[in-house]
């Protein structure tokens, strides 16, 4: 992105984020809302105590207490930490390999299940389906614009296969939990935990599928979706869980957590990834289409929890490597008329 784009000078929310205004001073509507700050503590507050409460009823009943959803990434290296040091949870952990993990990324995955000591497997979909997916999310608009103010629309995709992948399995073996490395700024305070209802979020997301679907065939609900007869015998659903969100780490902090795991940061991937070679691309394809990172409202977050200077989230938001955005554009034999032809 241009360095020369309007920002919130407390904050790194830019000009073009919907519903952004700014005062006098340059700050920004969403650092003005004091009362989010307070909400929000008292949230965190509750949702300790509930969590803690659940994990421990439901502890030990099943061959695994929770799936955690791996993606080598720094922060669901610290979710799996936690996951076994802290909360002395049995975990499954899994990763769902898209085709663009880096390749140290995956030398974490390898190092750090085996620091820890925990069970793990990987789901490879195909590598054509992704490709197919990566490219549709990248031309068409298949999400709401919402849905966008968090996330790339092609990350976006690959975590719906991701919470899809973990639900089948958690059903599959009846494991109580599904833990993700979420924080706060990527997900709304009501996800910390939350239960999935598959019928109530089939109903909801009808018009994605429906989309992904008419432009991917039925294999959109082969790895989205779950068979009606398994769902049909489901007693209950496992709740989902982003501990992370319950912590407060700066950046450094959290390496520092990790680095005794093995864990080495990966040198091939953008400031704002630890594993994955698409996402670049993800953010590429985002600003162009709607002025603004998908990155902002994340980075935001922790700037105004001060554990992350501003400075430091410009230097992410700047780095965006061309060679990684052409990389994975030749990798989905995708051109910039494409893009230019389905946006304007
Ligand atoms: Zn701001």
């Amino acid at each position: 992105m241009h360095n020369s784009v309007k920002r919130c000078t407390h904050c790194v929310l830019s000009e073009n984020f919907p519903r952004i205004e700014f005062d006098e001073k340059g700050v920004c509507n969403f650092c003005r809302e004091e009362l989010f700050h307070s909400t929000e503590k008292s949230y965190i507050e509750e949702a300790t105590v509930a969590i803690s409460e659940m994990l421990n009823k439901e502890k030990g009943q099943s061959e695994y207490d929770a799936i955690v959803c791996y993606s080598g990434g720094k922060d669901s290296t610290l979710t799996l930490k936690l996951a076994v040091e802290k909360y002395k949870l049995k975990v499954l952990s899994f990763t769902l390999e898209n085709g663009f993990t880096s390749p140290e990324a995956n030398k974490n995955i390898e190092r750090v299940v085996s620091a820890l000591g925990v069970d793990h497997i990987t789901f490879r979909p195909s590598k054509k389906f992704m490709r197919d997916l990566y490219k549709v999310s990248s031309i068409y608009e298949i999400y709401n614009k919402k849905t966008l103010t968090r996330i790339s629309a092609n990350c976006n995709s690959c975590i719906s296969i991701v919470n899809n992948t973990a639900l089948k399995y958690a059903l599959e073996k009846n494991v109580p939990f599904i833990l993700s490395g979420f924080t706060l700024g990527q997900i709304p305070l009501n996800a910390i935990y939350y239960t999935t209802n598959y019928a109530f979020l089939k109903e909801s997301r009808k018009n994605t599928m429906d989309k992904l679907t008419a432009l991917l065939g039925d294999d959109v609900d082969k790895y989205m979706g779950i068979n009606d007869k398994i769902i049909e015998g489901v007693k209950k659903y496992p709740v989902n869980i982003n501990i992370l969100c319950l912590e407060s780490y700066t950046e450094k902090e959290i390496i520092d957590e990790i680095l005794p795991l093995g864990w080495v940061p990966p040198k091939d991937v953008d400031g704002c990834s630890s594993n994955c070679r698409i996402n670049a691309f993800n953010n590429y394809v985002h600003e162009r289409k709607y002025g603004y990172s998908p990155y902002e409202l994340e980075l935001s977050h922790l700037i105004r929890k001060n554990l992350l200077s501003r400075e430091e989230a410009l230097s992410k938001l700047l780095d965006q490597p061309m060679d990684q955005i052409k990389y994975a554009m030749q990798d989905l034999k995708i051109d910039e008329s494409q893009l230019q032809k389905f946006n304007s």
